[in-house]
């Protein structure tokens, strides 16, 4: 199997949903994006800003690149002039940060907030508490240069379909229910940013519009 075959069995696989795929090119040198490239695929995601920088500067122009993993509010600088989507927000320090830098770049950058909904414990993602005083906060709305695309989740690591699919379902619920509540000017919620290669079927069971895959398309990872 070769990474154009990889991609294509994905997208048949999307064929009938709302879902889009993000191709996770993390650790993986350059060729290989290129490879994904020339077969048509045009959206990739990376988790560390120095490695998302340096291969923007190297690719294809028109490539959309998303930010999939935790953000310093010091290096949102490196990303902000050509970012597509950044996915792991989980403070309003970090917005106001994205705002300022979106602004300084003459441009509106699509956020998502990363909800934690994993049973392990890990340091990211908002609580379901912490994602609504958020979405309150006055602060929110004078953040014209950024955009609330949506909602970011990661599942827990585990054999147990049902865990899994009702985390997801949990994260589905938040979404929905942020969408009903019509909000501020700034919050557009559209993406469900859910699934990855261990468990992204059971994410677009679930509503997810837009999965992150890497081992699936490119093999596994030596390293993280
Ligand atoms: C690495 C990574 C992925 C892709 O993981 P695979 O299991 O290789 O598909 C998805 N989302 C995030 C946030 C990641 O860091």
């Amino acid at each position: 199997m070769n990474i154009a075959d990889n991609l294509n069995l994905l997208k048949r696989e999307l064929e009938d949903t709302q879902c889009r795929l993000i191709a996770v090119s993390k650790t993986k040198p350059e060729e290989m994006i290129l490879e994904a490239y020339d077969s048509g695929h045009k959206i990739f995601g990376e988790n560390k800003v120095q490695d998302l920088a340096a291969k923007a500067v190297n690719l294809p122009q028109d490539i959309e690149w998303h930010m999939i993993g935790h953000l310093q509010r010091n290096k949102v600088k490196y990303i902000a002039p050509f970012v597509g989507m950044i996915h792991s927000v989980d403070s309003l320090r970090l917005l106001a940060e994205i705002n300022k830098q979106a602004a300084k770049n003459k441009r509106v950058i699509d956020c998502l907030l990363q909800v934690h909904i994993a049973e392990e414990e890990t340091k990211f993602g908002l609580t379901t508490d912490k994602l609504t005083e958020l979405l309150n906060s006055s602060e929110l709305k004078d953040l014209r240069d950024i955009r609330i695309a949506g909602l970011m989740g990661m599942a827990t690591y585990t054999d147990d379909s049902s865990q899994i699919r009702k985390e997801f379902r949990m994260l589905r619920d938040l979404f929905d229910q942020v969408q009903s509540e019509n909000r501020a000017q700034n919050i557009d919620m559209r993406e469900l940013s859910m699934g990855m290669t261990s468990d992204y079927k059971i994410a677009i069971e679930e509503g997810s519009t837009l999965i992150r895959i890497g081992t699936a398309i490119f093999g596994a990872r030596n390293y993280t």
